[in-house]
C-alpha cells in the first residue's frame, strides 16, 4: 500500500487526489488535509458568488472524496497542527496544492491606509473565508478604483457594480450582500498599467459588464490602438480588445455607475488621512511590451481601493520557497525527495481552475517515474490519526462536511444556493449539531 498526503483540498488538489486513484486504485490511499474544515479551496473563496456554474465541478471533487482510496482531512493546518516534516515521515509521498491565498503587496506609498485592500482579502470578505470575513470595506463613499487587468479585477468591479437583485442564486455571503446593499459608489475605475492589446481579461467575463442593470463600461477611445493591429492577436483577446472598442464606441450617459477603464495608467502612491481619497497615478507608455512611466501624474478620487494584481503561496517550513516568484522552488512540480507541488503553489497565480487537472495528471505521472521512496512501511493515515489525536485536533471528515454543507444549505436565502458559515467555530458548530441529530442505526 502506498500512503501519498495531499496538503490542499482545492482544484489542484483534488485533481491529484482523482489522477493517483485512478492510477493505483486499491494499492494507494489518499488523505487530503485542508486547514478549513471546508474543502474545495478556490471553488469556494476564490471564484465569484455570481459565477455559479464554475463552481458545479465541486460536484466531481466531492465524487473524488467519496471515492474508496480517498480521505478529506479539514481543520488540519499543516505547518501549525501538523509540520510538513512530520507528514514526509508518515506518507511515502507529499504534495502541497497550497494555492496562492496571499495578496502580493505593491510595495507603494499609502498601501496600508484604510480601504486599501488586496483582492485576496477583497474577495475572501465577499466569499466569506474565515480569515477575511471581518474586513468590514467601507462603501460609504462614491469611486472605487480597482487595480489590474485581469480576471479577479472584473470580478470585484461587477460586484461593487452589481445590485442586490442582480445576486438572486449567488452565494454571496449575508454580510457582503448587506453591505453592498447600502453602497453608494457610483463610480468604478479599473486601472490598467499597459494598454488593450495587453488585457488579460478574457471575452466572456468582459462581456458581462453589458449586462448589468445599473453599470455600464468606458474606454476612452484614445487609448485605443489602430483596429488593423488587432489581427495580430491571438483570437480570446482579440475578442477582449473588440470588447474594449464597443465600450469606447457605445459611451454614452449610459447607466448610473460607471465602470471607467484607465489604461496606460500606473498606480504610484496612495494618498489620505483616516482612510483613502486619492490614487496617485502615472501615465505610461509601451516599450515593446513593458509599462514604463512618462513622468505625467494624475490624481484619481479614491474611496476604496481594490488591487487585483496577482498572488502568492504561502511558505512553509521544510519546503524550499521562492519568495520573489511567491511559489515553492519546483523542478516540473518536483520540490525535494518525496515531496512535490501541483497547481498555483507549482506555477504562480495563472490559468483556469481546469488548468490544474493536467498538472495534476503530471504529478501523479513524476510519482510513478520517480518511484515511491525507498524505507516503506510508513504509517500513512494511522499515523496522522494518532498525532491529530494525540493533540487533541478536532478533525472533519467528508461526512462532516456533507453535514455543515446541508446546514449551510438549509440556512439559505429565497434563491441563493446556501448561506456559508464564515468561521470555523460556526461550521464546527454545526457539524456537532447534526451528527447529534443523526439518529444512530439499529445495532
Ligand atoms: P492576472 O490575470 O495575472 O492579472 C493581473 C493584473 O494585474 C494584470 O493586468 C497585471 O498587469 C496587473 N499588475 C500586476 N502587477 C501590477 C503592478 N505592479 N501595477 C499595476 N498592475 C499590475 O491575475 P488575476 O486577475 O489575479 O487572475 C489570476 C488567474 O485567475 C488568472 O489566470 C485569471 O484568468 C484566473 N481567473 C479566472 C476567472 C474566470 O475565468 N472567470 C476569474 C478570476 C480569475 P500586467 O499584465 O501589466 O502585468
Amino acid at each position: 500500500m502506498h500512503h501519498l498526503a495531499i496538503v490542499g483540498a482545492g482544484p489542484a488538489g483534488f485533481y491529484t487526489a482523482e489522477a493517483a486513484a485512478r492510477r493505483w486504485n486499491d494499492a494507494v490511499q489518499i488523505d487530503i488535509i485542508d486547514a478549513l474544515p471546508a474543502p474545495f479551496g478556490l471553488i469556494r473563496s476564490g471564484v465569484a458568488p455570481d459565477h455559479q456554474s464554475i463552481k458545479a465541478v465541486a460536484r466531481r471533487y466531492a465524487q473524488t472524496a467519496a471515492s474508496p482510496p480517498v480521505r478529506f482531512v479539514g481543520n488540519v493546518r499543516v505547518g501549525l497542527d501538523v509540520t510538513l516534516a512530520e507528514l514526509l515521515e508518515l506518507y511515502d509521498a507529499v504534495v502541497l496544492a497550497t494555492g496562492a491565498p496571499e495578496d502580493r503587496p505593491l510595495g507603494l506609498p499609502g498601501e496600508d491606509l484604510p480601504n486599501v485592500f488586496g483582492s485576496a482579502a477583497f474577495v475572501g470578505w465577499y466569499n466569506g473565508h474565515p480569515a477575511h470575513a471581518a474586513l468590514k470595506p467601507d462603501l460609504s463613499g462614491r469611486h472605487a478604483v480597482v487595480v489590474g487587468m485581469g480576471n479577479v479585477a472584473l470580478d470585484v468591479a461587477r460586484v461593487l457594480a452589481k445590485t442586490p437583485e442582480e445576486f438572486a442564486g449567488a452565494d454571496i455571503v449575508a454580510h457582503a450582500l448587506d453591505t453592498l446593499s447600502a453602497s453608494a459608489i457610483s463610480r468604478i475605475t479599473i486601472l490598467g498599467r499597459r494598454g488593450p492589446h495587453q488585457i488579460a481579461m478574457t471575452p466572456k467575463e468582459l462581456g458581462e459588464l453589458l449586462h448589468l442593470a445599473r453599470a455600464s463600461p468606458h474606454v476612452d477611445a484614445a487609448d485605443l490602438p489602430p483596429a488593423e493591429d488587432d489581427a495580430a492577436l491571438e483570437p480570446g483577446r482579440r475578442k477582449s480588445v473588440a470588447l474594449l472598442r464597443q465600450f469606447a464606441r457605445e459611451d454614452g450617459p449610459g447607466k448610473p455607475v460607471r465602470i471607467a477603464f484607465d489604461l496606460f495608467a500606473a498606480p504610484v502612491a496612495f494618498r489620505g488621512d483616516t482612510r483613502v481619497r486619492q490614487v496617485e497615478v502615472e501615465r505610461t507608455r509601451l516599450e515593446g511590451d513593458r509599462a514604463v512611466g512618462t513622468g505625467a501624474r494624475y490624481r484619481v478620487p479614491a474611496d476604496l481601493v481594490v488591487t487585483c494584481t496577482g498572488y502568492r503561496s504561502t511558505a512553509l517550513e521544510g519546503a524550499p520557497f521562492d519568495h520573489q516568484a511567491g511559489r515553492f522552488v519546483n523542478e516540473g512540480g518536483r520540490v525535494a525527495p518525496g515531496l512535490y507541488c501541483v497547481g498555483w503553489a507549482r506555477r504562480g497565480p495563472t490559468g483556469t481552475i481546469g488548468t490544474n487537472r493536467p498538472d495534476g495528471e503530471e504529478v501523479v505521472e513524476r510519482l510513478e517515474t520517480d518511484g515511491w521512496r525507498a524505507g516503506g512501511a510508513r504509517r500513512g493515515r494511522e499515523g496522522l490519526d494518532a498525532l491529530v489525536d494525540a493533540r487533541g485536533i478536532d478533525a472533519v471528515t467528508f461526512d462532516d462536511w456533507l453535514r455543515i454543507d446541508a446546514a449551510e444549505v438549509a440556512a439559505a436565502r429565497p434563491g441563493a444556493p446556501r448561506e456559508k458559515f464564515v468561521s470555523v467555530a460556526a461550521m464546527l458548530q454545526a457539524r456537532t449539531l447534526l451528527k447529534e441529530k443523526t439518529p444512530r442505526p439499529p445495532p
